[in-house]
């Protein structure tokens, strides 16, 4: 029997064996179970339950991944979800394991758990993909059901541990799309000489379907994604503060 220390038991929701968004390169990206945030606009909320999906041993995921190693070009291993650092001793551990065979890691996280409960996490972790929901805490949440706290204090202890960040930020028309939000957001944001990239991300409908299914409350329904122009707009503010943002 595997010992649960050495080799921990987490719950995984899904996995994308060719993923190009995650991260760089092509990557393997596991979707794992939890999250405690109930964003608007939410992707995967059948993830939100911990103890649900899949029970799968570190050792597991890893021989899995390592299945894919060959397509990786450029490329690693991603933990999303729900929010990965729920499970942050088996994070630890799945990647403690890929750094050990020269295989980049990366998390994509909202930061919602304190870093002190998941240092050991982010100590093997090559790149932090740190979701900010909104620079306001009322905004944020209004958005999450929480303020960015955690979130702004792990961005700093990455700085100050010089570890690489891609910051995502979701436009939403009504919530997070005015212009001077994302300009406030742009001027914190350069300070952080850390920050390698911002994804400036469109939202969209397209998990309006998983909300039907789980039968919860989704109050996005009528809302339209951002207009081209809007985001052309969000991501000139940002190159205009010198932040490396991606194209689309
Ligand atoms: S942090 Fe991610 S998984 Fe959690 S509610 Fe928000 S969008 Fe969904």
């Amino acid at each position: 029997m595997k010992d649960q220390e050495e080799d921990p038991v987490g719950y995984l929701h899904s996995v994308e064996t060719g993923g190009t968004v995650d991260g760089p390169g092509i990557r393997y990206v596991a979707f794992l179970q939890g999250c405690p945030l109930r964003c608007l606009y939410c992707h995967n909320p059948d993830s939100w339950k911990l103890r649900a999906g899949q029970k799968i041993h570190a050792s597991d995921l890893v021989a899995e991944a390592l299945q894919y190693r060959r397509f990786m070009r450029h490329g690693g291993v991603t933990l999303s979800g729900g929010e990965p650092l729920v499970q942050a001793a088996f994070v630890a551990n799945v990647f403690a394991r890929l750094q050990n065979v020269g295989v980049h890691t990366a998390v994509d996280t909202a930061g919602i758990i304190p870093v002190e409960q998941c240092r050991g996490a982010l100590d093997v972790t090559d790149l932090v993909i740190l979701d900010i929901k909104a620079l306001d805490p009322d905004l944020c949440k209004k958005v999450s059901g929480s303020d960015n706290t955690n979130a702004l204090a792990m961005l700093a202890w990455l700085a100050a541990h010089d570890k690489p960040v891609w910051i995502r930020h979701v436009v939403v028309p009504g919530y997070t799309d005015d212009l001077d939000r994302i300009e406030e957001l742009a001027v914190f944001l350069r300070q952080y000489k850390n920050v390698q990239r911002v994804d400036l991300l469109r939202f969209h409908q397209m998990a309006l379907h998983k909300w039907d299914n789980l039968d919860v409350k989704y109050t996005l329904r009528d809302v339209d994604p951002p207009p081209l122009e809007r985001m052309q707009a969000a991501r000139a503010i940002m190159r205009k503060h010198g932040l490396p943002v991606s194209a689309d």
